[in-house]
């Protein structure tokens, strides 16, 4: 990590979130003196400054990863790498149809009970898997009150919407005024069950989380707070005190990894992230599987590789520590759960079951 010289008289410290976002390492100079780059990631920093998925890391992010290690779980989620620049049949710009099933500005809504805002396209670390990919980091920062104001009319006359999820790009990447302004808006759309934050703070910025940002979030009666580890390296001491502090202000944490070649696809890792989150009082939701975002090939498994991971760890680890695979299909279609496949035969009423111990035969009772 960068010796962290402050120059302004009031710069606050490395502690301080705004420290971090305002050190963030967006450029291969900077990324080159953190870290000693293989050549294909000083090609993929040269094109992310270009265009495309910008490059941000923070300083904090960095201090977890590999100084020399290109293989390094850390580094492959956050440092561009060349094959970024590769297209391959079946990637999609918008792999989840998010532009086309948009209700309102910034609102998309794909399933009867539930919708997803989009409050802002800044992240403070861009993942190189990341679904936005299309508009992060790109269009214009946190989302004026004024600008939202459609999407909050179009949940309000809609009742049969019960949960909100508020996502961005990094919506804890927001002040707390705004934030406040947000979520009083949702407490006032009484049919609102719920609404769940969706952030990678607690992993890449775990500064952010404070008590008066956990009261600002309490402010709608039952918000959920979804993160996203997807390597047991970022549970650090930081990233511990961050979930410890959410959960201990009320707020229900729940986990969602993204599946990723090379970073998590092995069942000792994934076993070791899990267990990880359940000690920290986190429940891993879901294994998603990677979306097909362009240029991000290099990182996908082939859709069986889940399913396989999921048949090694069911029944070796605790129900409570694992998490549901699924995979979001393509164009909006919706999300899937995928197996393992339980059921080897059925026949007569009596159904043939595999579990982690081998078959075994389940009789139906008469009819
Ligand atoms: C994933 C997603 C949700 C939430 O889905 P759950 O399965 O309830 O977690 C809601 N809206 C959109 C558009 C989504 O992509
Ligand atoms: S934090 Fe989320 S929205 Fe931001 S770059 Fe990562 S995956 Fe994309």
């Amino acid at each position: 990590m960068r010796a962290p010289i402050s120059i302004i008289p009031d710069d606050p410290s490395p502690s301080d979130w705004r420290w971090q976002v305002r050190h963030a390492i967006t450029t291969l100079a900077e990324l080159e003196e953190v870290l000693v780059l293989s050549d294909a990631e000083r090609e993929g920093a040269r094109r992310a400054e270009a265009a495309g998925l910008p490059l941000s890391i923070t300083p904090y992010y960095a201090s977890l990863a590999s100084r020399t290690d290109p293989a390094c779980p850390i580094r492959r989620q956050c440092v561009p790498r060349i094959e970024e620049a590769t297209e391959v049949e079946g990637d999609l710009r918008d792999p989840l149809g998010e532009e086309a099933h948009t209700v309102a500005p910034h609102l998309v809504s794909r399933y009867p009970d539930r919708a997803l805002l989009l409050v802002t396209d800044r992240c403070s670390v861009y993942c190189r898997f990341c679904t936005r990919s299309r508009m992060v980091g790109q269009d214009g920062g946190a989302r004026p009150l004024a600008e939202l104001e459609p999407a909050f009319a179009w949940l309000a006359a809609h009742e049969a919407i019960t949960d909100v999820v508020v996502s961005g790009g990094d919506p804890l990447i927001m002040n707390e005024p705004r934030l406040e302004a947000i979520l009083k808006q949702l407490a006032g759309i009484p049919h609102l069950g719920t609404v769940r934050i969706a952030t990678r703070a607690p992993v890449t910025l775990p500064q952010r989380i404070d008590a008066a940002l956990c009261r600002v979030l309490r402010l709608f009666p039952a918000t959920w707070v979804m993160t996203h580890f997807n390597h047991p390296r970022e549970l650090s001491p930081e990233s511990t005190r961050a979930l410890a502090m959410l959960i201990d202000h009320g707020l229900p944490v729940m986990n969602q990894t993204v599946l990723l070649r090379g970073i998590n696809d092995d069942a000792a890792t994934l076993t070791a992230l899990f267990k990880g989150l359940v000690a920290r009082r986190v429940r891993p939701y879901y294994l998603l599987q990677a979306d097909p975002v362009r240029g991000t090939s290099h990182l996908r498994t082939p859709l069986r590789r889940g399913v396989e991971l999921m048949r090694e760890l069911q029944g070796r680890v605790s129900g409570i520590a694992l998490p549901k695979l699924v995979v979001d299909t393509p164009h909006g279609m919706g999300k899937v759960a995928l197996g393992p496949e339980a059921i080897v035969r059925e026949a007569d009423g009596v159904t043939t079951l595999r579990t982690f111990r081998g078959e075994v035969d389940y009789v139906d009772p008469p009819r």
